[in-house]
């Protein structure tokens, strides 16, 4: 089949490279002028950051990460990691997730989360139903002392809008419960340790996270058109055409806004559903600093509060790659969400960074190198309209015969390893369609 795949991120040139290598004449559009998309990576002053903010590999699927570290190349072209989180919790390091490091808090803290862990528990066991919103599902999950302490604060600087707006929808299967008997232990002072599936993860040696990107675009046997937007797409019949050139098949994975106005079929009420699903932003301010030191031995912090600036995570960069950073050097990230209205000037990072020397992460006299880069789309806004617009949306691509997936194309929160997951699934999709002939059956969903 001749098969355009739209969008050259991780998710539709993972996908172009396993249908190319079942024979498929594959092409791939995409609008910058390199693939990559939130997984790109840019050298600034001899430093290697990555674009949208931290991002490390790991998976729960071992296939899907054996797959990724192939890409990666070299024997092993990846740096293995124990993961080191922590949140600034005022002056102290609280290890991640909070839950697991409550013993760490002031004492009067410690009785304040305790208290209201045991009590919201309680409640559940009472039967107290799940809250629909998020703000409420916070404290019947968590009780009045986390969310105060910790987890209201920084979920609001996150998503940037009252957590009661939101849906608790999204957390289901992403937020563990830890046991009570692990936040018990961990209160007394005996470390336990959660999110076990990340315990571990692993960096390409060079290049940044792209690297894992070009791995699939080398030698993947598809046509990658850069610099390629994607401006009008329709069916006619069992035909489809893109750009005016005929394929049998077309396969979304560029973020669905940004691509509704070259779908020619969609329906209005489809198009409104699409136009208001806004994102959230993300702008990544990459940090180089001079240092005979290595950096502290973390991996990424979270910050909670609004005095220590605006950023919610810094990672601890050069730590996944030596060859992040010069000999001599370091370097951090520091991510800050937005719904569409920062503009980042030099003085604004400047003081993102002297708001986290006051907090005791970096020492601001240090920095050699100052950028940012700003993705529109890099969260998913989980409002309480969210999961009905999105499955609208769904329900008439996948009857449609247009299949479309990835982290914005189906508005699935996908990390890159659950792109690659989906896309080995639209790939056994592929080909049944082959099998079959018939690009409308079976149903992609
Ligand atoms: C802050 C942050 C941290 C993350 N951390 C991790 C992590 O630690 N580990 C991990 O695995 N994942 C992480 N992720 C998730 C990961 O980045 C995404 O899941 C993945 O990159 C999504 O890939 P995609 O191909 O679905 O979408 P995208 O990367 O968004 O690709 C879409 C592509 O479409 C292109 N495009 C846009 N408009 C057009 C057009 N009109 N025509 C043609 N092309 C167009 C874009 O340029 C882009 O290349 C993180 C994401 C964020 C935001």
């Amino acid at each position: 089949m001749k098969i355009a795949i739209l969008g050259a991120g991780i998710s539709g040139v993972s996908l172009a490279r396993m249908c190319a290598a079942d024979g498929h004449d594959v092409h791939v559009l995409e609008k910058s002028e390199r693939a990559g998309g939130l997984c790109k990576s840019r050298k600034v002053d001899g430093f290697t950051f990555d674009e949208a903010g931290g991002h490390i590999m790991f998976s729960k699927d071992k296939t899907v990460l054996d797959w990724m570290k192939a890409r990666c190349g070299g024997d092993p072209g990846v740096v293995e990691t124990v993961r080191n989180t922590r949140i600034r919790w005022h002056d102290r390091w609280v290890p991640y997730p909070f839950e697991n490091g409550v013993g760490h808090l002031t004492k009067e803290a410690i009785v304040d989360c305790m208290d209201g862990y045991i009590e919201a528990y309680v409640q559940r066991r009472l039967g107290v139903e799940c809250p629909a919103n998020f703000g409420d599902w916070i404290q019947w999950r968590m009780g009045d002392g986390f969310a105060r302490h910790f987890m209201t604060p920084y979920n609001e600087k996150i998503w940037e809008c009252d957590l009661t707006t939101m849906s608790a929808g999204w957390v289901a299967g992403r937020v563990p419960e830890a046991p009570i008997r692990d936040v018990l232990a961990a209160a007394v002072g005996l470390d336990t340790e959660g999110y076990t599936h990340q315990s571990v993860f692993w960096f390409p040696k060079e290049g940044g996270f792209e690297t894992m990107v070009k791995g699939c675009v080398d030698g993947g046997g598809f046509t990658l058109h850069v610099s390629t937007a994607v401006e009008s797409v329709r069916r006619q019949g069992d035909r489809f055409f893109v750009n005016g050139d005929e394929y049998d098949l077309v396969v979304n994975t560029v973020p669905l806004p940004l691509v509704e106005p070259a779908f020619a079929d969609l329906p209005d009420e489809v198009r409104g559903d699409i136009q208001a699903l806004k994102p959230i932003s993300l702008v990544n301010v990459l940090i180089g600093v001079k240092t005979d030191e290595p950096l502290p031995d973390l991996s990424w912090i979270y910050l909670p509060f609004p005095a220590q600036g605006a950023a919610n995570r810094v990672t601890y960069y050069s730590n996944y790659a030596p060859s992040n950073a010069p000999p001599g050097h370091g370097c951090y990230m520091a991510e800050v969400t937005h719904r569409g209205d920062l503009k980042p000037t030099r003085e604004w990072a400047m003081d993102l960074c002297r708001k986290l020397d006051a907090a005791g992460v970096l020492d601001a006299d240090r920095i050699v190198t100052l950028d940012w880069v700003n993705s529109d789309f890099a969260y998913i806004d989980q409002n309480l309209q969210f999961a009905d617009r999105i499955g609208r949306v769904r329900g008439w691509f996948d009857d449609s015969g247009y299949i479309t997936f990835g982290r914005f194309g189906r508005y699935e929160y996908h990390n890159s390893d659950q792109c690659i997951a989906r896309a080995m699934e639209v790939h056994a999709h592929v080909r049944e369609i082959a099998a079959s002939g018939d690009p409308a059956a079976p149903r992609f969903s």
